[in-house]
């Protein structure tokens, strides 16, 4: 049962710490996408990946309405979505598309790659197995317990997709990991599962997901949900710090609570991210509504954005 019946847009952070600059400039881009399109908003917590939780879900939920985000309903908790997941993988595994797998991540790096296969695809060692050969590979893992892989269709190597932000990109496509041998549902099949439940027909997130896409949609088409050009996607530049790498936690105040231990409030930070999007002046005051106003998702800046801490407006470190 979908949990709602109109489009809307998302943001679905993964709860392992607070949200820094990147983080809440994508939030930001999600809302106004979602917001200036006339669909609903939605935050997902997904917290499937319990060693990275944090418990920093609510701190994140509250940052983003404190610089001005609103959404509806209430966040959904992704673990709490357990059952839609393992009856999806049930639907792709009563239609043979599932297998056991029991390489370790040396395993697949030692075994010769298939031929044509992408970078970094996996080998295929597990796939054709017969019920023997698996019942003795699981009894030699024990206890240790098989992950569960897609069995990706013969010869579809790569898959193209249509994105607002990108234009049309091509991504790899093998064998993905469904299930991980400790039983935590891998990130591409919940995030289709629930996007789709939540009746989200726009995803908006960072440039680093791109690469994922394709693994998505063709579960997507899999499963029967949703898929493009019913469901729009724009994957949006990330930040960068000053050493010019993806912005991290080890480049300084980048959190809102850093921020304000130095004076810098959410609303400084927002104009800080108005600005960089071409939504405001430097050092101009502007609230989410405004920004929302002077949104155009064809003009948004298609670089990263390198924040520097010693940049006009920005505190010095
Ligand atoms: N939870 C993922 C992350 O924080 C994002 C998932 C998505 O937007 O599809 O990287």
């Amino acid at each position: 049962m979908p949990l709602h019946t109109t489009g809307a847009g998302r943001y679905a952070p993964s709860p392992s710490g607070d949200l820094h600059l990147g983080n809440l400039r994508t939030a930001l881009l999600a809302w106004m996408f979602a917001r200036s399109s006339g669909r609903r908003f939605l935050m997902r917590i997904e917290d499937l990946d319990r060693a990275r939780d944090a418990g920093s879900g609510a701190r994140q939920l509250a940052d983003l309405a404190s610089l001005g985000l609103d959404w509806d309903g209430d966040a959904v908790i992704q673990s709490e979505r357990a059952a839609d997941h393992a009856a999806a993988l049930a639907q792709l595994a009563a239609a043979g598309l599932v297998y056991e797998c029991t390489c370790t991540r040396k395993d697949i790096l030692a075994a010769p790659s298939a031929p044509h296969a992408p970078p970094g695809a996996y080998p295929g060692t597990c796939r054709d197995r017969s019920p023997v050969e698996r019942e003795a590979a699981r009894a030699a893992i024990a206890p240790r317990q098989p992950a569960l892989r897609l069995r990706a269709p013969e010869g579809l190597r790569s898959l193209e997709f249509s994105d607002l932000v990108l234009g049309n990109s091509r991504g790899d496509i093998d064998d993905f990991v469904l299930q991980r041998g400790d039983g935590t549902v891998a990130y591409n099949l919940a995030v289709v599962v629930d996007d789709a439940a939540m009746g989200v027909d726009q995803i908006v997130r960072g440039d680093d997901l791109a690469p994922s896409t394709p693994r998505q949609i063709l579960l997507q088409r899999l499963l029967g949900l949703p898929t493009p050009p019913a469901v729009e996607y724009a994957h949006v530049p990330l930040v960068l710090g000053p050493s010019g790498a993806r912005l991290a936690k080890r480049d300084g105040a980048v959190t809102l609570q850093d921020l304000s231990g130095r004076g810098v409030n959410p609303g400084v930070v927002r104009s800080w991210i108005a600005n960089s999007l071409g939504l405001a002046a430097p050092g101009e005051a502007i609230t989410a509504g405004e920004m929302l106003q002077r949104f155009d998702p064809t003009r948004i800046p298609h670089t990263p954005w390198t924040w520097d801490p010693r940049a006009p407006g920005a505190p010095r470190q």
